[in-house]
């Protein structure tokens, strides 16, 4: 078993055709964990115990699951003090729906701090390292999620993407992450951050499984009224039919050798006979502030359930102390301004510039995608950061757009830089179209290959 390329399709094929039992894969993912993850420090629980012989489309393929995620009988901890000891009662729905089908769930992953993060160095438990190089950063939030996979402790993580989070942390550690269409995936069991933007999303090792996984997890589910069936069926595009928008202006404040990957993927796809079109979405600094706004705003409202006494919380503490001594400095910093933007003497200035912002990028998408199939853009315009230089890197500048309006986007790995880190590309395309999203993205993952580009 070669753990750092093994995909989901092939242990699935190699379970289905009984070349290998679901009970030896589990065995070996293990016994993988238990010697790689004190290195990567991915998981915060490990869930073994024995499964029998599953059956279904994913019968025996490991999968972990991000800690903020439901899953009965496990800790739920969100990487919080504030959650340490919560067990939760109840299965998500993405958990529901992977153990139907046969998945083993490995455990529990790292994250930022109620996913509070870009770069997977705000966990209050632990430092997730990337598998890749662990001088540098693992991306954030979904850390661990990334890390599991990158590090062959699992061949898929179901991560949560409110701003990036699924993207960020896949393309720092050379995978892929997909954020689908907003709905088409139930958030029943995904503990909230900012709901209106909050999405679960999935890192893989390829766009093939990407496809294969939303093939499982998209679907209309009553216990999440966002929900709605969003075809993912077969979509057959060349990738000579395609017509997509570019902007130099993307690449403005992109280091050398990013501008240089994002070009070569350009000229492939118009060498391909693709068309091309120079507009768009991103790098526009108030739609960065209302992000910031909105998100603050919804969280502050979604985490003053933490109070001690309905959820969270340590015994003999009481709510101001609870809150006070339990979250981190960042989820209280983005408390306080969320406060301060939903105040009624800030109310308009902030939060309702910010949601009119937010309406202006929805309509921008809309009629930009009546044009396009697809937008090509770096997913970071910055080579992976170490610890020291994290700071200052602007990592949400191409991921909220999509999360702002609801659309599909995928981070694929597309070249590497001089330090050998991972340079990924970010594909998004109109609402609801993930499956051409998925499938153009397949065929450009191909084409890289092709090229020797990856
Ligand atoms: N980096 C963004 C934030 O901290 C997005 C996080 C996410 O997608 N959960 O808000």
């Amino acid at each position: 078993m070669n753990f750092d390329t093994m995909t989901v399709g092939q242990i699935a094929r190699m379970v289905s055709e009984k070349k290998i039992s679901s009970g030896e894969v589990s065995k070996m993912y293990f016994e993988r964990i238990r010697k790689e993850d004190k290195n990567f420090r991915s998981y915060i629980t490990v869930c073994e115990e024995e499964k029998g012989e599953p059956s279904g489309r994913l019968a025996g393929v490991p999968i972990s699951i991000k800690d903020n995620i439901c899953m009965k009988g496990t800790l739920t901890t969100c990487a919080s003090r504030m959650l340490e000891g919560y067990v939760s009662p109840y299965n998500a729905h993405v958990v529901d729906r992977l153990s139907s089908e046969g998945a083993l769930i490995t455990g529990k992953t790292n994250l930022d701090e109620f996913a509070m993060g870009s770069f997977g160095d705000n966990s209050a438990l632990f430092q997730t390292k990337n598998p890749v190089n662990v001088n540098y950063l693992p991306g954030g939030s979904s850390s661990g999620a990334a890390a599991s996979v990158a590090g062959g402790m699992c061949v898929a993580a179901i991560g949560s993407d409110t701003g990036g989070s699924v993207r960020i942390p896949a393309a720092f550690c050379g995978l892929c992450g997909f954020k689908p269409t907003y709905g088409a995936i139930s958030r029943f069991g995904l503990i909230a951050y900012a709901s209106s933007l909050d999405t679960i999303g999935i890192v893989t090792r390829n766009a093939t499984d990407a496809k294969l996984l939303s093939s499982v997890l998209f679907g209309k589910d009553e216990r999440d009224m966002t929900s709605y069936d969003v075809n993912i069926g077969e979509c057959e595009i060349a990738l000579g039919d395609i017509r997509f928008a570019f902007s130099d202006k993307d690449l403005e404040d992109a280091e050398t050798e990013i501008a240089e990957v994002i070009c070569r993927v350009r000229d492939l796809l118009l060498r391909a006979g693709a068309s091309c079109v120079d507009k768009t979405l991103f790098g526009n600094a108030k739609s960065d502030n209302a992000y910031r706004v909105l998100a603050c705003a919804e969280a502050t409202s979604n985490l003053a359930r933490y109070d001690g006494i309905r959820y969270g919380g340590k015994s003999g503490l009481d709510v101001l102390r609870t809150r006070e001594e339990l979250f981190g400095e960042e989820v209280k910093r983005r408390i306080e301004y969320g406060n301060f933007v939903l105040a009624k003497e800030n109310f308009e200035k902030y939060f309702k510039a910010a949601a009119d912002e937010r309406t202006r990028v929805i309509k921008e998408t809309e009629m930009l995608f009546e044009d396009v199939d697809v937008i090509i853009s770096p997913l970071c315009d910055f080579s992976v950061p170490t610890y020291s230089n994290a700071s200052s890197c602007r990592a949400d500048r191409f991921t909220v757009a999509a999360n702002f309006a609801g659309n599909p986007a995928i981070s694929i790995t597309a070249g590497r830089d001089k330090n050998n880190m991972p340079v990924s590309v970010q594909l998004m395309s109109a609402r609801g179209c993930d499956a051409k999203l998925l499938s153009i993205a397949e065929k450009l993952e191909q084409l890289l290959l092709k090229e020797g580009a990856v």
